[in-house]
């Protein structure tokens, strides 16, 4: 049955982490994986969360199942979260919620129901982009676009591109977003320019679905982050899809939670496209994992925890945008041929470099070889891959 079995390459970040967890020298930096990490590199568990599990466990914590859909406090804050409390109360009755096995059991979840709604239409994705993108639609059976996001001359987001492919785009198709910190370049667009994208996508009935995995992790303000999501469903009283992982910002990453919102135009939508959800799930998950989100249920319904948690943010997006401004100021000093701004004009968890492939390339050696950890001979990579794996570049880099 199974001769014919393809074999795939392990997926680049992962294998590359596994190189570093193998690699023996006591400096090595994990550049590669998006996890934050504290001044000591190690995970840092927020206090908020360690609040919030404390006191879940004080309250006794049973092991029963989760409903199909999730914890349904859960589902509410995370909908009240995100739209703010404003627009939640004006939409709360047209938005349909699922619990999701963090971002990416978001995303797959918000395509079966695209599916089941509306067939295979075409997925626009940016590029570059965090590469699950393609592997999430692709393997549901869309066709997947590309579209330039960037500019490597300027090493910014090119906006220009981005208008003209939401002006060709076929009608009715699906949009992929990075509500903010974009992955990987770290370049999001201002917020005159979310207004002229979201009056493009509305022109042309494009369908937007935003992945929103850095909230408030970003800029340490969640409001400000989810800007573009409360622009499109609010302001321009467009449909939307948000696929929300509390994974980075609440440092729940191996928890999976996570929740898929949809915003549509009526009360009947969200109640059928919530009982399509509840279908879906069931026969994917049957039940989402509990602990995480209880965790996170904690947190949100206290205020006292919802503060302490905007203080965590703001403590690991500080330290990120200390880190850009460190790196960028020693590579001046040491007088590093090229320009850098781009480092300090990005934002978010990710950043690009703008180096060449030929030297990501030459950068990346093994512990004890010094040859190239990855040669292109031995692991054909595409210039693509090389470039989205830039940020890795430095994983292996051992002083000589
Ligand atoms: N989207 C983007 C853009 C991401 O960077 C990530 C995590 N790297 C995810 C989604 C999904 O993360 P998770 O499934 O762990 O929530």
């Amino acid at each position: 049955w199974f001769d014919q079995a393809r074999f795939i390459p392990p997926d680049a970040i992962f294998a590359l982490t596994a190189k570093y967890v193998a690699d023996s020298f006591p400096q090595k930096v994990n550049l590669g994986q998006g996890t934050y990490r504290d001044a000591n590199g190690q995970p840092w568990v927020l206090p908020s969360v360690n609040k919030a599990r404390e006191q879940l466990l004080a309250n006794g914590l049973n092991h029963e199942y989760l409903p199909i859909l999730g914890l349904a406090d859960f589902r509410n804050a995370t909908a009240k979260l995100v739209l703010g409390s404003d627009l939640y109360s004006q939409r709360q009755s047209q938005v349909a919620t699922c619990q999701s096995l963090s971002g990416t059991g978001s995303l797959h979840l918000a395509g079966l129901l695209l599916r089941a709604c509306h067939g295979q239409p075409k997925v626009y994705i940016p590029s570059p982009t965090w590469s699950n993108h393609h592997q999430v639609f692709g393997s549901l059976g869309f066709p997947c676009e590309t579209f330039k996001y960037y500019d490597p001359e300027t090493r910014d987001l090119d906006v220009e591109s981005y208008y003209s492919m939401l002006d060709n785009a076929e009608p009715n198709s699906i949009v992929i977003i990075h509500a903010c910190a974009h992955n990987p370049t770290g370049c999001d667009p201002s917020k005159e320019q979310w207004k002229e994208i979201a009056r493009r996508m509305k022109e042309r009935q494009l369908f937007p679905l935003f992945d929103s995995a850095y909230l408030g992790f970003n800029s340490g303000n969640l409001d400000e982050d989810a800007y573009p999501i409360r622009l499109f469903i609010g302001e321009m009283e467009m449909e939307a899809g948000v696929c929300v992982s509390f994974a980075k910002n609440m440092g729940l990453y191996g928890e999976r939670v996570g929740c898929f919102l949809l915003a549509t135009h009526t009360g009947q939508a969200a109640t059928n496209t919530q009982s399509m959800l509840e279908m879906l799930q069931r026969s994917e998950v049957s039940n989402p994992p509990g602990f995480g989100a209880k965790i996170a249920s904690q947190l949100l319904g206290s205020e006292e925890l919802k503060q302490m948690w905007y203080a965590d943010m703001v403590t690991m997006s500080d330290r990120i945008r200390s880190m850009r401004k460190a790196l960028y100021e020693n590579l001046l000093a040491l007088e590093t041929p090229g320009s850098w701004d781009h480092l300090i004009r990005q934002s978010g968890m990710f950043g690009f470099l703008g180096l060449s492939p030929e030297v990501v390339v030459k950068l990346r050696v093994t512990p004890n070889t010094m040859s190239p950890a990855i040669s292109i001979s031995e692991e054909p990579m595409d210039i693509d891959t090389i470039k989205w794996c830039e940020h890795t570049e430095m994983l292996h880099i051992r002083r000589q």
